[in-house]
């Protein structure tokens, strides 16, 4: 039997965080009372007239700059028609032919740490429509217009991905970049970045594609893999078993993880699309290109190459602390506050911090830590005040939110490390008195028994000062008073 290699290309759906809509002035905030964001433009009343908002423009050429591609000087808008009971125009306003970004690349890396770049044919803005809610009320479908108009930039890939591991790769990668310019808050839960999965399989070694279907508005990350090899994996059966593949749209259910049919694809042909009459074509002079240009933010893939050259981070650090804008700015935080320390910053926020949100189901936004906090703790770590394990007392006290700072929960909880080292000869040499069998047993081994043994006079020790013993004191002083 042969093997299959599974082939996707993503359409993800953006929606750029403009104050109003694409083509009207009505407010885009979500989660306003149904019906009270949608004027008469974004109902397509007769008369009425679209205008283009300049930030949803400016927003889709900051990202085409972001991702080195063209950038059409010349692109216009069409009509897509269509019906559907929550799009009252009868047609969405989109781009075809002449859409405003061009070809341009996506590099991604994988958990082993392949790279990649995976190829975008275009990216073109476009408005939303609105929401039909099938929940509020049983027996009737509610619409609600108040997405409608929302603008929208649709990012679409070649199909050149390969697993589900590579498409959610390049959906974190798409992620961050657009929090990063800030162009869309990415709320995945909130449909801010919708996802449409175009999946198919073909024997390794083919050239030609298979034919594909096509997943819509998967709506996180886990999901889309999930998505990718229910799909893949089916239709394998099929033509294992001798049958075909159809062309469809397909939808996604998480609570069966399967795929069912929705309806069977539509061509662009089938939409009749025109050039919208009511809007005049797009032109982008070289020195506004320019100027956005030079008012790119630091990207995420430069912000990963500084993190490691400036902070000394590895890679895989650096990788984790810049695949979210958020996160790098607590981090740099967290930085300067613990005097230069990055790479206890690193390990804290990696091994500790994102681990305690991540069981509390929380985001950064609701860590109840503030990066400051964090780093003057790390700071007491490295003046060494606090060991591992008594930082860990004052991390779990920080994390309570009580408000009070770390030096008042060291000095209310006693955690300061002894760093006297008389007292701690003295208690060393106790316990040598104590454990005279274990002493013996060591002083007769040879070095690699005695690296095993050493355990247990170091546990001994960190017993007798609850922890409170710097480990390398104790380690120079065991090495002393064990082998006199
Ligand atoms: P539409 O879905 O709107 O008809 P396209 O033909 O542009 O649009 O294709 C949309 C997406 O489908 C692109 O991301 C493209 O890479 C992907 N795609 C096209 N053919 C295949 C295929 N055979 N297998 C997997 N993905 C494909
Ligand atoms: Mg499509």
């Amino acid at each position: 039997m042969s093997t299959w290699e599974i082939v996707i290309g993503l359409e993800v759906h953006v929606q750029l965080n403009t104050a109003s809509k694409i083509f009207s002035g009505a407010n885009t905030h979500f989660g306003a009372t149904p019906n009270s964001q949608a004027c008469i433009i974004d109902l397509g009343m007769p008369g009425t007239l679209p205008v283009l908002n300049k930030e949803a423009v400016k927003k889709a050429i900051l990202f085409g700059l972001a991702i080195d591609a063209e950038i059409a000087p010349y692109s216009i808008f069409a009509r897509k028609n269509y019906f559907y009971p929550d799009l009252p125009k009868g047609y969405q306003i989109s781009q075809l032919d002449h859409p405003i970004v061009g070809k341009g690349k996506m590099n991604i890396q994988l958990s082993d740490g392949t790279k990649k770049t995976i190829n975008v044919t275009r990216a073109h803005l476009e408005e939303d429509a609105g929401k039909s809610l099938h929940e509020q009320r049983s027996g009737f479908t509610g619409v609600d217009l108040n997405r409608a108009g929302t603008p929208l930039l649709e990012i679409v890939s070649e199909p050149e991905l390969r697993s589900g591991e590579e498409a959610v790769a390049y959906l974190k990668a798409l992620h961050s970049i657009i929090t990063c310019l800030e162009i869309s808050d990415g709320n995945m839960a909130e449909g801010s970045m919708r996802c449409d999965a175009n999946v198919s399989v073909r024997k390794l070694g083919s050239e030609k594609l298979g034919t594909r279907t096509e997943i819509k508005n998967v709506n996180s990350f886990r999901f889309v893999e999930k998505a990718i090899a229910y799909e893949a994996e089916r239709q394998i059966d099929i033509l294992e078993s001798g049958g075909s593949i159809r062309q469809e749209t397909r939808l996604y259910n998480s609570d069966t993880n399967t795929t069912h049919s929705m309806r069977s694809k539509e061509e662009a042909n089938d939409y009749r699309y025109f050039p919208d009459p009511d809007l005049l074509p797009i032109m982008i002079s070289e020195e506004w290109k320019a100027e956005l240009k030079a008012s790119l933010p630091e990207l995420p893939r430069k912000k990963c190459q500084r993190f490691q050259n400036e902070y000394g981070l590895s890679e895989y650090e650096a990788q984790i602390l810049t695949s979210d804008m958020q996160l790098a700015h607590y981090f740099e935080a967290v930085n300067t506050a613990s005097n230069n320390q990055p790479k206890l910053a690193a390990n804290w926020i990696i091994g500790n911090l994102l681990g305690a949100l991540n069981k509390n189901e929380l985001t950064l936004q609701d860590c109840p830590i503030a990066a400051d906090s964090l780093g003057q703790m790390i700071a007491r770590i490295a003046d060494n005040t606090l060991s591992n394990n008594t930082a860990k007392i004052v991390f779990e006290a920080l994390w309570k939110n009580t408000g009070k700072t770390v030096d008042q929960i060291i000095s209310e909880q006693g955690l300061q490390q002894i760093t006297d080292v008389s007292a701690l000869t003295e208690i060393i040499q106790t316990m040598i008195t104590n454990n005279p069998n274990q002493v013996t047993q060591y002083r007769e081994a040879d070095e690699a028994k005695r690296s095993k043994l050493i355990g247990f006079f170091v546990g001994q020790v960190m017993k007798a000062t609850q922890g409170k013993a710097p480990a390398q004191t104790v380690n120079e002083l065991l090495g002393k008073y064990l082998l006199r």
